[in-house]
């Protein structure tokens, strides 16, 4: 069916927003519910059950003891609840899409991307589900056989941010299904609805009762926390800001639960001397751009070298200064708003401070008056290394070109941060490229592009960007524990 033109409040009156628990759809403890709004136009779209810390004591009760039946199925028959899951997203691509531009704001175009790319971790771990490798060898001295399997790692805890609403959770969901995990799993109180659509086509696939539980809060700290003292989770995945994964490491300590932590980034986007400079700017409009700026791996700190930081940051203006900024559900609209008004005060605040130490505006640089959350596509030429853009995570349109003198400098400013999600290199000498990506700490580099996220890729960070990697062949790896078996000869 195409539902181009359907009307997103149809889509929205459509979905169950009750808890899902035990292949149910509840209300919350006392009947609570929490608003859902629009930031494009600040209006309620819907209001979601607010799921209280009785609500997940249940939640988790269920995935512990559906855990064993679950592992025991097939890995074929994991593998074809996500291949059907990954088609029905795919028919319904623009519903999914109307829904995510609804709740988070980013444009339809940038939204039908994400489900391409949020189905695509469904397909992936459907064909990773059937290929979970075990060992076989014999002991050094030859006495023993070692038999090495994988088991699920068991009851899964997966708490996801509000940015890509349906690629962070498909990415923890996907190997958590495939390898046999159930789940507990709370999307961000932003932008539950995307998520609710999933549950429900995952439903639909035929995911068994009791596999995944959602609980939807305004409390995360009251649910999550219900779930950390469980002793029933057995790992912890969590794609958020640094400061929150920091509290969750802290409580998975006390019953030393696996964890993935998906954090924040401050990602370096250096342009060398040689670079192809309209080259590094449309690499710079998808690292900046893309989802308004409100993406982890989005562009922190332009390091121009600085006999090309006045064509870069002129081209990379006249560029941004063309964008269209308006609602995301509107044709022609290049870049929404911002999810709240708080967004939108540390954008403006990080601005100011960056003027404050003589930065100058290029194009951009102020927000919009008026409905909704917008902020105008910003360049700052001259940034001053002190100034607290370059150490804070900006998550707005704004791209701030701080001059270098030489590639150390560059390598210097690059690492001077405590995250190390992702870094980009424009140059166009290859001996160049390959030592700058030796010396830049990320977990990821995009040489000459400026955007590295691939479903086939491990995608993930190094220092507080936090700890293990999701996509790619190691996706699944984070959701399996070793088990060893010694057999004598
Ligand atoms: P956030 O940390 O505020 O919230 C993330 C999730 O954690 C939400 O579901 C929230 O309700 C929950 N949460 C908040 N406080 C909690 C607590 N005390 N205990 C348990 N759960 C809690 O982050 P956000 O504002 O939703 O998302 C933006 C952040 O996410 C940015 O820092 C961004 O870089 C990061 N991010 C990282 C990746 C990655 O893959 N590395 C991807 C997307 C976003």
């Amino acid at each position: 069916m195409n539902t181009r033109n359907r009307d997103v409040q149809s889509i929205v009156h459509g979905l169950n927003t009750g808890l899902y628990i035990n292949d149910e759809w509840i209300e919350a403890e006392k009947g609570r519910t929490f608003a859902v709004e629009n930031p494009a136009t600040g209006k309620t779209l819907t209001s979601v059950a607010d799921g209280s810390e009785a609500d997940a004591e249940r939640a988790i009760a269920v995935a512990g003891n559906t855990q064993a039946s679950w592992a025991k199925t097939s890995p074929r028959e994991r593998s074809e609840i996500l291949r059907r899951a990954y088609d029905i997203i795919i028919q319904r691509t623009e519903d999914l899409a109307a829904l995510m531009t609804a709740e988070m704001g980013k444009p339809l175009a940038e939204a039908r991307g994400e489900v391409a790319y949020g189905a695509e971790f469904l397909r992936w771990f459907s064909e990773e589900a059937v290929r979970i490798p075990g060992d076989y060898t014999n002991s050094g001295d030859g006495k023993n056989r070692i038999l090495v399997t994988r088991v699920p790692v068991g009851p899964c805890v997966l708490i996801t941010p509000w940015n890509f609403p349906l690629a962070m959770a498909t990415r923890k969901i996907g190997p958590a299904i495939a390898s046999g995990c159930t789940m507990v799993f709370k999307p961000a109180p932003q932008t539950p609805l995307t998520s609710l659509a999933l549950v429900q086509i995952l439903r639909e696939a035929g995911l068994p009762k009791g596999v995944l539980n959602v609980v939807t809060s305004s409390d995360a700290p009251k649910v999550v926390g219900a779930w950390m003292r469980s002793g029933i989770a057995r790992k912890v995945s969590f794609t958020g800001s640094t400061d929150v994964g920091k509290l969750l490491l802290a409580q998975a300590a006390q019953h030393v639960m696996r964890s993935s932590m998906e954090l924040g980034g401050n990602a370096p986007f250096v342009v060398c001397e040689d670079a192809d400079i309209d080259r590094a700017v449309n690499g710079a409009m998808m690292a900046k751009l893309r989802n308004m700026g409100e993406a982890c791996t989005a562009a922190n700190r332009f390091l121009v070298h600085h006999s090309v930081a006045a064509d870069f940051s002129a081209k990379l203006a006249t560029r941004m200064g063309e964008l269209t900024v308006g609602d995301g559900s509107l044709p022609g609209t290049d870049v929404g708003p911002l999810i709240d008004t708080a967004a939108l005060e540390k954008v403006q605040l990080l601005v100011d401070d960056a003027l404050s130490r003589n930065a100058e505006i290029i194009v951009g640089g102020r927000r919009r008056d008026g409905a909704g959350y917008f902020y105008e596509p910003t360049v700052l030429a001259n940034v001053h290394p002190d100034s607290l853009l370059m150490n804070t995570e900006i998550f707005g349109p704004v791209a701030p070109v701080i001059p270098f003198e030489d590639e150390s400098e560059a390598i210097s400013l690059a690492n001077d941060t405590e995250w190390g999600l992702v870094g980009y290199i424009f140059t166009q000498d290859i001996d160049r490229a390959l030592r700058l990506s030796d010396e830049i700490e990320v977990g990821m580099a995009g040489i000459n592009t400026g955007i590295v996220s691939n479903p086939g890729a491990p995608f993930g960070g190094v220092k507080q960007s936090g700890l293990g990697r999701e996509g790619g062949r190691i996706g699944i790896e984070e959701f399996l524990e070793y088990k060893y078996l010694a057999i004598p000869r």
